[in-house]
């Protein structure tokens, strides 16, 4: 197993870490029900994906 020689230091590990960035996920409205659904992605609302009704969304829990 290969060991580090030297500890990183502060600035180095916090360089690093600028690239540690969260977005907010894509998300555009649904044509069929206008509701928030991922772009290439099931409705989840309405279970439609281009133009008819790909999966029964789950009405009950
Ligand atoms: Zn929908």
């Amino acid at each position: 197993m290969p060991l580090p020689k030297r500890r990183h230091s502060h600035t180095r590990g916090a360089k690093r870490r600028t690239h540690w960035v969260l977005k907010a996920p894509e998300l555009s409205a649904c044509p069929q029900c206008a509701g928030l659904r991922k772009p290439h992605h099931v409705c989840l609302q309405c279970g439609f994906y281009d133009g008819r009704e790909v999966v029964t969304p789950k009405t009950t829990r």
